[in-house]
């Protein structure tokens, strides 16, 4: 990121009028420049920020060879190949936490609870409900078929071993690995810091929330929707408002959008029947592609780089995406185009979103030589087959159509009309975050 037009020369090789989704992508993804900054925060911290460092398990989780049921440790590989019924003594107890201090012979066993630490010399232990017990209680009796030497006992190191890696930095962390840290004895981690996005809504039609809405008005949603796909990224969020459509607004609110984040989204102002300014302005301070995607909704779309300075190379430098105003198109390009980005930003390692398959309830029109997001709902029949209905409206104003679904339809770039049955690709709106 040093040179103010090394952007503009490295996109000029595609035809900017009809960008297919997955080189738009590409080219994205070449941009997320991963912060550097770290901070050490507690374990409960952690949670849903990205791991800086590689976690090496400093000890064997578990500790020692436990047993993995209540039951009777004994010598497994010391028992006569040849007797069908299997006859120990009962030498002594181990509870979890309160392990047996002895050493035992070849014809005793240890009663044992799930979880105690294997005694010494044992290696088998036989679960309490296929054994028989003396009258006395002194001694128990099984069929030698009810285990195998070896059996129902957890290896030391089976779940972590020491000086292996039990996390790579890049991580995400979730629930379970803040449990998997803590069964390390970790108490504190390295994360990123988190990734700081700012964005501001254009229009002079916008009106914000608690102001009277004049004929031709349309309240802002898209700093809503934006606001909480932001969030859900666990990402630092500073919003900027409803920018009017005049060059001296837009001016101010980019260059103190560049000054204070990593990244800036605006929505609105990049369609093709937009005041020119938009251009001209992104063009002055930044570095700034003007994308036509092969993509619906959403085919108009700005990305580059911004300055807070009064010319590209100028000030401090922010990722810029401009989405289309059209607030599922907004949504749509977020999530396909926006949020890896933000991801790898943010020093994420992102893995794939999960796709399923599922059959069409309904024949969709589709155009072939642009990638589709419809909106469906998608549920699993009696059989266990995942299907899917559209929802009605699939215009990218429409933002009720986001709300009712559950999951993308994807129609690829070169899928044409989808017959009824047909299966396609559907991606589940709780897999994206
Ligand atoms: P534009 O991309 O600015 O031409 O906007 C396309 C359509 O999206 C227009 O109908 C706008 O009124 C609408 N729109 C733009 N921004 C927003 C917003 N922040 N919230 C709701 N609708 C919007
Ligand atoms: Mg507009």
């Amino acid at each position: 990121m040093t040179t103010p037009n090394e952007f503009s020369s490295c996109v000029a090789q595609y035809d900017p009028h009809a960008l297919p989704v997955p080189a738009a992508q590409a080219i994205v993804r070449q941009w997320a420049t991963p912060v550097d900054a770290v901070e050490r925060v507690p374990l409960r911290d952690a949670l849903d920020r990205v791991l800086a460092e590689d976690i090496v398990s400093p000890i064997d989780v578990p500790a020692h060879d436990n047993s993995a049921m209540d039951g009777y440790a004994f010598k497994g590989s010391a028992l006569d190949a040849a007797a069908s019924t299997v006859e120990l003594t009962i030498a002594g107890k181990a509870l979890a936490g309160h392990p047996f201090p002895g050493h035992i012979g070849a014809t005793e066993c240890v009663r044992v609870m799930t979880g105690a630490c294997m005694p010494a010399d044992c290696d088998t232990v036989v679960p309490q409900e296929l054994v028989e017990r003396s009258a006395d209680a002194s001694s128990i009796r099984f069929s030698a078929a009810a285990v195998k030497a070896g059996g129902n006992r957890r290896l030391a190191g089976e779940d972590l071993a020491r000086g292996h890696v039990a996390l790579r930095a890049g991580r995400i962390m979730r629930a379970s690995d803040l449990g998997l840290l803590a069964s390390l004895g970790i108490g504190e981690v390295h994360v990123r810091r988190r990734l700081r996005v700012a964005f501001f809504s254009t229009g002079d039609e916008l009106r914000s929330i608690g102001q009277p809405l004049e004929s031709g008005c349309v309240y802002d949603s898209n700093r809503y929707t934006l606001f909480a796909m932001l969030r859900r990224l666990n990402v630092d969020t500073l919003d900027l408002g409803v920018v009017r459509d005049e060059p001296a607004a837009l001016e101010a609110a980019l260059r103190s959008a560049a000054a204070s984040a990593d990244v800036v989204l605006t929505s609105g102002g990049v369609s093709v029947g937009e005041a020119d300014f938009t251009k001209q302005l992104l063009r002055t301070f930044g570095d700034v592609a003007f994308w036509s995607l092969a993509m619906r909704p959403g085919r108009p779309l700005a990305f580059g780089r911004v300055w807070s300075g009064e010319r590209p190379g100028v000030g401090l430098p922010a990722l810029f995406f401009g989405l289309p105003g059209n607030p599922v198109a907004v949504m749509v390009t977020f999530y396909q185009i926006v949020r890896e980005t933000l991801l790898l930003m943010a020093g994420a390692t992102p893995s794939p979103l999960p796709v399923i398959h599922a059959a069409s309830r309904q024949p969709i029109r589709k155009r072939a030589g642009r990638t589709e997001f419809q909106r469906g709902v998608a549920a699993r029949d009696a059989q266990g087959e995942w299907h899917v209905t559209p929802t009605g409206s699939q215009s990218s104003g429409v933002l009720s159509s986001m709300s009712e679904a559950n999951c993308f339809l994807i129609l690829g770039h070169d899928q044409a009309d989808i017959a009824e049955g047909e299966r396609v690709e559907i991606m589940l709106f709780d897999g994206l975050i």
